[in-house]
């Protein structure tokens, strides 16, 4: 036995060491000489060139031209690292972490070593990092402690496009940041060709435009609309596979939900192909996906078969998937949007922009003439959609924003140089919320309050329960509640063929109806107390990679509390305590219910309802406080917890007076 195995030990190092060697060089080389191919690649002496003789710089290239990948390494190249480290922005955390990834492989160099990335709560660099890839909401946290970006000698605020709330913060402060600190390169990138904007925001900054490849894309239409447009893109995947020539396939879905039952579909109609067809490799992309999992899309396949990548917004200009010929393009996308009138924010699948379809369309024709099929009508383009998609900034809640820039010490909103500034009535909403959370004083100043919440990279809402979870002598269980929540709707596992136990499982952490945020705090102490056991999430039905992300989450919290002087403190069996820091967080997402099992939203009424998933659906508590409201079928409250009424007066004076609360 012994001998046999040793042996086979052996045998197992020696096939694997002498090839991967010499694989390991030549998959350098090929990178190398990838990186010679791009578009940018002719243009790199004459963009350095005009990024030496101009501080600021707009940078125009089709996605793929290799702006992102590229320009980082050439400025470190020419010598700008030694000043200072290069910063390149993302409006996206997925795209932040494949491209550093892909530019630690291109410099072969460790992930984390010269080259990392920083998103909100995993930060994967080093003293050594000088290509720093983050995301533009990080940037932001980094200039209230580093109000001149010292540290950095160029800034690239990549994906301007995009329009990300960040971005056009970020736009703002650097157009400031550049007159004082002539040092300071500041590089932005943009994949649309109508850069006049971003020109005229800086001064008339010069533009730069890096000619791109582009290959001829045949658009086809639907005669008629679709009904199901899930359905009709699955049954056009396959027309394509089954009958167009060789070229891999991206679909633009909505979301997570969306792209997994997509991918079981598929999977499951090509098992029912009686004959042999070529293999069809189902890849997906979207910004929950595990970091592992994420890498799947730029993998080779396997000749003679054929790629299918599912994936949401973030394939349309934040990542460029290589070998992609066919497009499929049903014209949707999840958008924020926001009503500042009733304070109301819902994530909300909508048509996408003519830019974004071209975009789209564009995908397919990087490496050889393509073709993009758009699952609607020529005449619903032509009718239904617009022109540009709304910058960020204007549909979207504005509280943490408002929060970070009055802790910048900006004291006029109305006056920040916005490119396209927000409504003055959202605007307003956000100061009224921050006063009413006791984040501001009367004449708009950050209180210590609002300081210690500023210090929090959460929303400012969730950052005050935690504050408040001081007074109240339960940060313990509080910031557990607030890690939880941060990692998503991922807790749970629910397969489809073992919902009854899944279910079962889920609802034992309900036990005496507490509601969901003590559910959830519930099932992280359970787990706390098996010591953080794999096998304890398996027989529970929670994913154990998502307790794994809430630990990490709730170990930074509590560093976060000793910074900002609240003690560690528990009270396990207080539920009255914590639910009251909740409220003193969510006060302004009440709801009291109304008949038939609907509720009515306190202020600025509106029907909505609990979510199926929560642990009070069918309990119909008469007063709660709510996460957040979606949308699907019906306007639904998400993560619930019961309150009593006079605690909104208590808690929130000036929000509610006692004529709110009263039963009617
Ligand atoms: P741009 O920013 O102009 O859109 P990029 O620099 O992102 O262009 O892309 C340049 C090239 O790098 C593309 O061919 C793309 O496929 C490749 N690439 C980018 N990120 C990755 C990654 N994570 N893995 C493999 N290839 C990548
Ligand atoms: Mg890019």
């Amino acid at each position: 036995e012994f001998i046999k195995e040793s042996m086979l030990k052996v045998d197992d190092e020696m096939s694997i060491e002498s090839p991967e060697i010499s694989k390991a060089k030549s998959e350098l080389e090929t990178l190398h000489e990838d990186r010679r191919t791009l578009p940018i690649y002719a243009h790199r002496d004459s963009l350095l060139k005009a990024i030496e003789e101009h501080q600021v710089l707009v940078i125009v290239g089709e996605t793929g031209s290799g702006k992102t990948t590229q320009i980082p390494q050439y400025l470190h190249e020419a010598g700008y690292t030694k000043r200072g480290k290069v910063a390149c922005t993302q409006p996206r955390r997925v795209a932040a972490m494949s491209v550093a990834a892909r530019v630690s492989q291109e410099m072969d160099v460790k992930l984390g070593h010269e080259v990392g990335y920083s998103i909100r709560f995993e930060d994967c660099t080093s003293e050594k990092t000088v290509l720093k890839y983050m995301t533009d909401g990080k940037l932001l946290r980094e200039l209230l402690g580093e109000p001149d970006l010292a540290s950095y000698s160029v800034i690239m605020v990549d994906e301007a496009h995009e329009r990300a709330v960040s971005t056009d913060v970020l736009f703002g402060l650097l157009k400031d940041i550049a007159r004082f600190r002539k040092d300071i390169k500041i590089l932005i990138s943009s994949a649309t060709p109508d850069a006049s904007k971003f020109s005229d925001f800086f001064d008339c900054a010069p533009i730069y435009r890096i000619p791109g490849r582009r290959y001829p894309v045949e658009i086809q239409y639907t005669k008629a609309p679709v009904a199901d447009y899930l359905d009709a893109a699955i049954v056009t995947v396959l027309q394509v596979h089954l009958t167009q020539s060789p070229g891999d396939i991206l679909v633009f879905l909505t979301g997570q939900e969306e792209i997994e039952s997509a991918e079981e579909i598929l999977k499951h109609k090509i098992n029912g192909f009686v004959s042999e067809i070529p293999e069809l490799v189902i890849c997906k992309i979207f910004s929950n996906l595990p970091t592992e999992l994420q890498a799947k899309i730029f993998q080779p396949i396997p000749i003679g078969s054929r790629k299918v990548v599912l994936a949401t917004n973030i394939a349309e200009a934040s990542l460029t998937i290589d070998g992609i010929n066919y497009v499929i393009d049903p014209g949707l996308c999840k958008m924020e949007s926001y009503n500042p009138r009733t304070g109301m924010e819902s994530l909300q699948v909508t048509s996408i922009s003519k830019a974004s379809a071209a975009q789209r369309a564009g995908r397919s024709g990087r490496t050889g003439p393509g073709k993009c099929f758009r699952l609607y009508t020529a005449d619903s383009y032509k009718t239904k959609l617009d022109d540009n998609t709304p910058p960020g900034i204007q549909r979207t809640n504005l509280t943490s924003v408002v929060l970070s820039l009055k802790s910048l010490g900006i004291q006029n909103l109305l006056n920040f140089d916005f490119m396209d500034p927000p409504s003055n009535e959202s605007l307003l909403k956000a100061l009224e919320l921050l006063f009413a959370l006791g984040a501001l004083n009367k004449v708009g100043e950050v209180t210590k309050v609002g300081r210690q919440m500023a210090e929090f990279p959460l929303d400012p809402m969730l950052s005050k329960m935690i504050v408040a979870s001081d007074k109240y002598r339960c940060s313990d269980e509080v910031i557990s509640i607030a890690a939880m929540l941060s990692v998503g709707n991922s807790i749970f596992y629910h397969p489809k063929d073992e919902q009854v136990h899944a279910d079962h499982a889920r609802m034992s952490f309900h036990t005496g109806n507490v509601g969901d945020h003590i559910a959830l705090m519930n099932v992280y102490n359970s787990w706390r107390e098996t010591n953080y056991s794999t096998q304890w999430c398996y027989e529970n039905y929670v994913q154990v990679r998502s307790m794994r992300s809430a630990r990490d989450i709730r170990d930074q919290l509590e560093g976060l509390l000793e910074r900002v002087e609240i003690e560690l403190t528990g009270c396990p069996n207080d539920l009255q305590a914590i639910k009251k820091a909740i409220t003193s967080g969510f006060f302004s997402h009440s709801a009291r219910l109304q008949n038939y099992g609907s509720y009515r939203t306190v202020k600025h009424p509106r029907i909505v309802h609990i979510h199926p998933s929560s642990g009070l659906a069918d309990n119909f508590p008469r007063w709660v406080v709510y996460q957040e409201v979606v949308l699907t079928t019906k306007e639904y409250m998400r993560n619930v917890t019961e309150l009593k009424p006079e605690w909104l007066v208590e808690i929130a004076p000036h929000y509610y007076q006692m004529k709110d609360v009263e039963d009617a």
